[in-house]
C-alpha cells in the first residue's frame, strides 16, 4: 500500500502526527492509498518555512515568475496522461474528462503568463500641483488554498498559479479523498523553476484547515467545498482578519422554453447532469420545462439517451460517459436522497439505485436517475445531490421558472435553452446567479474571465481566476509624491482638493 507523503520545501516528507485517511479506488473499492493527515504543529511548521522563502520570490521581478508558469504550462501540457491517470484512479471520473480537469486549470497558468501585465499599477500625472499619485499591487505574503475532491488539478491550480504569479508563497490543502495530484503539481512546478517553499502542500483534514485559519503568518484563504464548510472558513478566517473568498456548494436549474431545440437541450442536460457522475458544482441538477407538453416532450426524449449512458471505470475506453461516485459514503448519501424523494412523491423514472457493475460488484457505482413531479418543498430539490441524479419540476410559465431559480439558496450556474433572445436578455439580466449560459450548459467561465457563484454559493467578495485573482492575491498600495524644488507651499492644515 502506498503512503502519500506532504510536500515541504521542494521535497517529499512523511506525516508525523500518526493519523491517516485511506484513499480509494472508487472503481474497485479497494483502499490504494494512505494520506497522512497534518497535526497543528506540521501545518505550522510548514508555514514558517513558507514566510521565509516569501520574501525572495516576491523580490523577483514579474517578468522571471511568469517564465516559470510559462515553463509549468509546457510541463502540464507533457504530463497531462500522467496526471488524467492518477486524477481518475482517485476520483474514479472517465480519462478524457479527466483531462479536461488538468485543461481547465492549465488555461488559468497561461494567464498567469501574462502577471507583468495584470500586476500593473495606475498612475496619475499632476494630480495636484507637481503631485503625482500611483499605485502598485504588492503580494500578501503566505497564503492558503484548501480545495475539494472534485477537481484535483483544476482548483489547485486556479488557487496556486495566481498566487505565486503575484509573488506569494501558498500553502495548499487539498482534500483527503483526492490527495496525489497535488503532490504531482508540486513537483512539476518545481521543475519548471519555483523555488522550494513556496508551494507547500499539507494534507490534512478539519485539524489542518483549522491551523491554517489561526496561524497568524496566513494573510488570505481561498477555500472551495461544500457550503456549510465554506461558511465555516470563511466566518474563522475573517474573524481572524485574513482576507478570504469562499465558494461552495449548487442546485444548478436549466430552464426550457417552448420554443428550444429539444434534442439539444436533452442532449445538454444529459451531459450536464450526469457527467462526472454529476460530482461537479456547475453540473445541471434541476430541468425546468415551461409548459406541461414540453416537459412531457422533454422526458420522452431523455429517455432514450438515458438509456444509453454507459457507466463503468476509467480503464474501460473513452466510451465510458461517467464513472463511480468518490467513496462508498457519498454512495450511501446519494441512494438516501433518492430514497427520500420517492418517499416525498416524487415520480422516479429512472432508478440508478440497483446499478451494479460486472468485475466491479465492490466499486461505487451508481446509475443515472430521473425524477420528474418533483416539487420545491422536498429535500431532493432543495439539497444539493452531487451524484447522477436529475430532477425535472415542472413550471406553468417562464415567470414561474424564473421565480424557481431566484429562490433556490444556491446560485452559481444556470442555464435557459430557448430560440427567442428576448427571453434569453431578460432571464440574464434578471436571475440572480452567479454564471449563465444561454443554450449553454455548463457556463464554466474562460480563464480570462472569472468565476464566481452567488447566494449561498459563494462568500467574499471577489471572483476566483481573471483579473480577480490579481486583486485577491495582492494588496494596493497608493503613493501621494511631490518633489519640492524650491518652497513653493506653506505648511497646510486642511484637508482639501489637490487644486
Ligand atoms: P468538502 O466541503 O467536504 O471539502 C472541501 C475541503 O474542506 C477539503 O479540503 C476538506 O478536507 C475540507 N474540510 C472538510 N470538512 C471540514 C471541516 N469540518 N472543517 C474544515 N475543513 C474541512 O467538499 P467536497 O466534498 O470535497 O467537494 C464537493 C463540494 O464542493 C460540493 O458541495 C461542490 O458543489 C463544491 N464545489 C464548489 C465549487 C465552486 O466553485 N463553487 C467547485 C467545486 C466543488
Amino acid at each position: 500500500m502506498q503512503t502519500i507523503s506532504h510536500w515541504i520545501d521542494g521535497a517529499a516528507v512523511e506525516g508525523r502526527s500518526g493519523r491517516h485517511s485511506d484513499v480509494f479506488n472508487p472503481a474497485t473499492g479497494e483502499v490504494q492509498a494512505r494520506v497522512p493527515l497534518a497535526s497543528t504543529d506540521e501545518v505550522n511548521d510548514a508555514i514558517a518555512r513558507a514566510a521565509a522563502a516569501q520574501p525572495a520570490w516576491a523580490a523577483t521581478n514579474p517578468q522571471r515568475r511568469a517564465r516559470v508558469m510559462m515553463k509549468f504550462g509546457q510541463l502540464l501540457n507533457e504530463r497531462m496522461d500522467d496526471l488524467a491517470e492518477a486524477i481518475s484512479r482517485e476520483h474514479g471520473k472517465t480519462i478524457p474528462d479527466a483531462r479536461g480537469d488538468v485543461q481547465r486549470g492549465l488555461e488559468v497558468v497561461e494567464v498567469c503568463m501574462g502577471a507583468p501585465h495584470m500586476l500593473k499599477g495606475e498612475y496619475t500625472n499632476d494630480g495636484g500641483p507637481g503631485i503625482d499619485l500611483y499605485s502598485m499591487r504588492q503580494p500578501l505574503g503566505v497564503v492558503a488554498g484548501i480545495t475539494p475532491f472534485n477537481f484535483p488539478a483544476m482548483i489547485p491550480l486556479w488557487k496556486m498559479a495566481p498566487a505565486l504569479a503575484c509573488g506569494n508563497a501558498m500553502i495548499l490543502k487539498p482534500s483527503e479523498r483526492t490527495p496525489t495530484t497535488a503532490n504531482m503539481l508540486a513537483e512539476i512546478i518545481q521543475e519548471a523553476g519555483l523555488p522550494n517553499g513556496l508551494l507547500q502542500v499539507v494534507h490534512g483534514d478539519k485539524e489542518a484547515v483549522d491551523a491554517i485559519l489561526d496561524n497568524e503568518t496566513v494573510q488570505a484563504v481561498g477555500f472551495v467545498g461544500s457550503t456549510p464548510i465554506a461558511q465555516y472558513i470563511y466566518g474563522r478566517a475573517c474573524s481572524n482578519g485574513k482576507r478570504a473568498q469562499c465558494f461552495g456548494g449548487a442546485k444548478n436549474h436549466m430552464i426550457i422554453m417552448p420554443d428550444a431545440d429539444l434534442d439539444k437541450a436533452a442532449d445538454a442536460l444529459v451531459g450536464a447532469g450526469y457527467g462526472a457522475a454529476g460530482e461537479r458544482c456547475m453540473a445541471i441538477s434541476v430541468a425546468v420545462p415551461v409548459g406541461q407538453e414540453t416537459a412531457d416532450r422533454l422526458v420522452d426524449k431523455l429517455l432514450p439517451r438515458i438509456e444509453k449512458l454507459k457507466v463503468g471505470p476509467y480503464t474501460a475506453g473513452d466510451d465510458v460517459d461517467f464513472g463511480p461516485l468518490v467513496t462508498a459514503e457519498a454512495h450511501q448519501r446519494v441512494s438516501g436522497l433518492i430514497d427520500s424523494g420517492v418517499e416525498e412523491g416524487a415520480k422516479l423514472v429512472v432508478d440508478g439505485r440497483g446499478f451494479s457493475m460486472q468485475g466491479y460488484e465492490n466499486g461505487f457505482f451508481m446509475g443515472p436517475s430521473l425524477f420528474d413531479n418533483v416539487t420545491r418543498d422536498m429535500r431532493i430539490y432543495r439539497e444539493e445531490i452531487f451524484g447522477p441524479v436529475l430532477s425535472q419540476v415542472r413550471a406553468e410559465s417562464y415567470d414561474e421558472a424564473l421565480d424557481l431559480v431566484m429562490s433556490h439558496e444556491y446560485g452559481n450556474g444556470t442555464a435557459i435553452f430557448t430560440a427567442d433572445g428576448d427571453t434569453a436578455r431578460d432571464f440574464a439580466h434578471r436571475v440572480n446567479v452567479g454564471m449563465v449560459g444561454i443554450n449553454f450548459p455548463i457556463p464554466v467561465p474562460l480563464s480570462y474571465h472569472t468565476f464566481g457563484g452567488w447566494k449561498k454559493s459563494s462568500f467574499g467578495d471577489l471572483n476566483q481566476f481573471g483579473p480577480d485573482a490579481f486583486r485577491f492575491y495582492t494588496k494596493t498600495k497608493t503613493v501621494t509624491a511631490r518633489w519640492f524644488s524650491g518652497i513653493k507651499d506653506q505648511a497646510e492644515f486642511n484637508f482639501k482638493p489637490m487644486d
